[in-house]
């Protein structure tokens, strides 16, 4: 999957790392009160997660207005993406997916048997709704829908999906990995969790590690029919995978209004400051709606990843439509100015 690529990316080391900016993390969380909650929490860490996991998933169904029987926590959303994908992809089953797109579900489910099949995005570098819809068969057992889309940062129109969950829910599964989307100006009118309402067969999946900054904590869940929920439960890593700390935080940090909206801030005028550092170098960038940018580049993607690394910075590359392109997140304005000057050299 792509977290065994991240390690690669970081593998070959540098003199002194100043920006790492390869895996789309949030280095301004997390948030004060997360802290002290992971430290207070300290104190009763010989006790195992249950009513600390309870808590956290009763605030998470208030807030949504879903039943706790909808939401399945682990350890980020990765345990989860994989038990979807055990569970769906079974008997090589079709798993239909974007491309590029995020590839830890689909490559999962392709290492255990299941057919993949990827289609591309539109001109706009956008999920090809249609296409995808049009390639759902008797055999399709999951579309994977990453909304915004992970390495484009691209975000499809609410209402179309709004179409597309609903028509397509009735034969396949729909899984919509919602990992970006608290980096849109209305999260909540963006999401499809009004289909998993509406009792449609969608799950969405949701992670601390982006806006609340908990990568290395791991906290994740996805929220879907409770006999879903109750099936992935025993693919899942389950409730014994959760820290309790981190649970603790992950309570405390939960729909804080002022964090979110502070980090927020920082990653808007770090992602202005990297379109003005581009737009000077005559580079153009695909218009992002989350916390990572998208650009075409002029030179061998690995060589660039390989010369930006040399120089202290850690991005990704990619290579679609006959084009290289780096993949560089969003962090703290030193590191896009760290980015901004190893990038000159090389532009
Ligand atoms: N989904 C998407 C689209 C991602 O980009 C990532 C991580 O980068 C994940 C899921 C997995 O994140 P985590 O396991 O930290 O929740």
């Amino acid at each position: 999957g792509s977290d065994r690529v991240i390690e690669q990316n970081l593998l070959q080391g540098a003199p002194v790392m100043k920006a790492r900016l390869s895996a789309n993390e949030n280095p301004f969380g997390p948030s004060r009160a997360a802290k002290k909650a992971l430290m207070d929490a300290m104190e009763t860490s010989y006790q195992y997660p249950f009513m600390k996991s309870r808590e956290l998933i009763g605030k998470i169904a208030e807030f949504e207005g879903v039943k706790q029987s909808n939401i399945l926590m682990d350890a980020g959303s990765s345990p989860l993406l994989h038990a979807a994908a055990m569970y769906y992809g079974k008997n090589g089953a079709e798993i239909i997916t974007g491309d590029p797109s995020y590839n830890d579900l689909p490559s999962t489910a392709a290492e255990l048997g299941s057919k993949v099949i990827k289609v591309p995005l539109t001109a706009d570098y956008k999920l090809d709704l249609d296409a995808m819809e049009a390639k759902v068969g008797p055999n399709t057992g999951l579309v994977y829908i990453c909304n915004p889309n992970n390495p484009t940062a691209t975000i499809v129109d609410t209402n179309k999906l709004k179409g597309f969950c609903e028509r397509v829910s009735k034969k396949a599964v729909v899984f919509v990995d919602e990992a970006y989307i608290d980096y849109l100006p209305d999260p909540q009118a963006s999401s499809m969790m009004n289909a998993v309402k509406a009792g449609q067969n969608i799950i969405v999946a949701r992670t601390f590690s982006k806006l609340y900054g908990f990568a290395g904590l791991r906290c994740g869940y996805i929220v879907a029919q409770p006999e879903v929920v109750k099936i992935l439960s025993s693919y899942a890593t389950g409730m014994m995978s959760l820290s309790a700390t981190t649970v603790a935080a992950a309570a405390a940090a939960y729909q804080e209004k002022e964090f979110l909206q502070d980090a927020l801030k920082k990653t808007m005028a770090s992602k202005e400051f990297l379109y003005s550092v581009l737009k000077k170098e005559g580079y153009t960038y695909i218009p992002s709606s989350a916390n990572f940018v998208m650009f075409p580049i002029n030179m061998d993607g690995a060589k660039f990843s390989q010369e930006m690394n040399n120089r202290g910075v850690s991005i990704r590359n990619w290579k679609f439509n006959n084009k290289d392109w780096c993949r560089v997140s969003i962090g703290r304005m030193d590191e896009m100015q760290a980015f901004a000057d190893a990038f000159k050299q090389l532009s």
